[in-house]
């Protein structure tokens, strides 16, 4: 059983999977390397990209999170200018210093090979690192997966998941639940919601006060990207020279300042989502929600609808929760990754997140919060993953718009609803996993095929 604040991880954009999850890699590999006691005789490291880490990762900044990685830089404290300059002394040094204490030879240009034509076996996002010593002689070579939304695995772990009822300490939690069926099979058992399942299993991992505190940092940090993305102006990174629009948009929104036509509601929801999106693709801090291509959506929706009550720090907490909780579902049962599920395992598992915490807030029985999950995914379904030039841009940054848009619709649908779904959410959540083994690996995180190759770039 995973803690929901696996799923919202604060780090940097533009990519969980092909930016956090090799950060996280390259910090990992040198631990193993530790633990051996091989560290000290490593005289060179390279590092092998497969599958869609080689097709997406220059547009997905891969090569620049291998060598912070390989600093051993925890990506949640990491300050992004700090990061630039680091990766461009490496680069005009052709050397890094391992977890920050042993000086290597590395130059980006060589040791990180993009191997197209390697597909890896367990998982789409592969990465394999190699330590030598002087004399050449390999000392140590792992393959590690980024398996979406930050998460990362050997080999040995995707062969041999965990046991559901287990978390990582050993310790097992009180409400197990591998699917929305079990869920909500505790709900009703215990007479509890769907927040209070989540927090009592959190609460076996760690104290209340530190998950609480937790939250609301999380929070914190989305409102905080928020803030930024509104008012940074200029052109994101990249060759496609998009320019970023969310702070025009809301410069216009505080100019009408008593506009209040119906469709206000789409600006705003438009504006918070775009800026997040914006501020992921230009290598800011954002947190996962599930992902970072996704990151919009949740924050966009809490802010809107969760932070104006009479308790905003219980509103926010009950969002992410609730929202944490369905997310779980999805990365359990199926996948968070758009390397291996397209957008639908990425902004369509988000949509579904959102609706369902927002149906939480808005007071919906555990049944409808389910409802509200499903549609955000139904219409989500088939949604495929081909961003333009291999960065998190276009479609990513107006996908969280019309992704928060259509959770806010899913959540009041739900709350209408008097019945289960005719289509429930562990179908649904199938019905995904399904579609992403369907689809061609063209429309899964490679740039090969959809927008990607008929948008032409200049
Ligand atoms: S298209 Fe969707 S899954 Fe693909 S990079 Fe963009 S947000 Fe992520």
């Amino acid at each position: 059983m995973l803690s929901v604040l696996e799923l919202f991880r604060i780090g940097i954009g533009p990519s969980s999977s092909h930016t956090l999850g090799p950060i996280r890699i390259g910090k990992r590999f040198l631990e193993d390397l530790k633990q051996q006691a091989l560290l000290e005789r490593t005289a060179r490291v390279a590092v092998e990209l497969q599958g869609s880490l080689a097709f997406t990762g220059k547009g997905h900044a891969t090569p620049k999170a291998v060598t912070l990685g390989l600093f051993g830089l925890d990506p949640e404290t990491l300050d992004p200018d700090e990061a630039d300059r680091i990766v461009a002394r490496v680069a005009a040094e052709r050397k890094v210093s391992l977890l920050g204490a042993h000086e290597v030879a590395f130059d980006p240009e060589k040791d990180i090979v993009f191997a197209y034509d390697v597909i890896p076996e367990l998982h789409p996002n592969g990465m394999k690192l190699s330590a030598f010593d002087a004399g050449g002689a390999t000392l140590f070579e792992e393959t590690y997966y980024s398996t979406g939304g930050g998460f990362i695995a050997t080999a040995k772990q995707l062969r041999i998941p965990a046991p559901k009822d287990q978390i990582a300490t050993g310790r097992t939690v009180p409400f197990p639940f591998a699917s929305a069926a079990e869920l909500l099979g505790h709900c009703a058992h215990e007479n509890k919601s769907i927040e209070d399942i989540v927090h009592a299993n959190e609460d076996a991992m760690r104290t209340r006060a530190e998950t609480d505190a937790r939250l609301d940092r999380v929070a914190s940090v989305m409102m905080a990207c928020i803030e930024r993305g509104l008012t940074r102006e200029g052109t994101l990174p990249g060759s496609l020279q998009v320019k970023r629009r969310a702070p025009a948009i809301w410069n216009r929104m505080k100019a009408q300042p008593h506009a209040n036509d119906p469709e206000r509601l789409f600006d705003w929801l438009n504006v918070y989502a775009m800026a997040v999106n914006e501020e992921n693709a230009a290598g800011g801090k954002v947190v996962t929600a599930p992902t970072n291509g996704a990151a919009g959506i949740l924050p966009a929706v809490l802010k809107h609808y969760c932070l104006s009550g009479e308790d905003p720090v219980r509103d926010a907490r009950r969002f992410l929760l609730t929202a944490g909780g369905i997310g779980l579902l999805y990365k359990q049962r199926a996948s968070i990754s758009g390397a291996e599920m397209g957008c639908q395992g990425e902004v369509g598992v988000a949509c579904s997140m959102a609706g369902a915490g927002l149906a939480a807030v808005w007071g919906a029985s555990p049944q409808q919060i389910a409802n509200a999950a499903e549609i955000g995914m139904e219409h989500n379904l088939g949604l495929t993953c081909d961003p333009v030039g291999g960065l998190v841009q276009i479609p990513c940054i107006e996908r969280n718009a019309v992704g928060a848009v259509k959770a806010v619709n899913a959540a009041r649908l739900a709350l209408h609803s008097t019945d289960p779904s005719k289509v429930s959410l562990d179908q649904v959540i199938e019905t995904m996993r399904q579609t992403g083994l369907d689809m061609s690996s063209k429309y899964k995180e490679t740039s090969q095929g959809g927008l990607a190759v008929n948008v032409v770039e200049c």
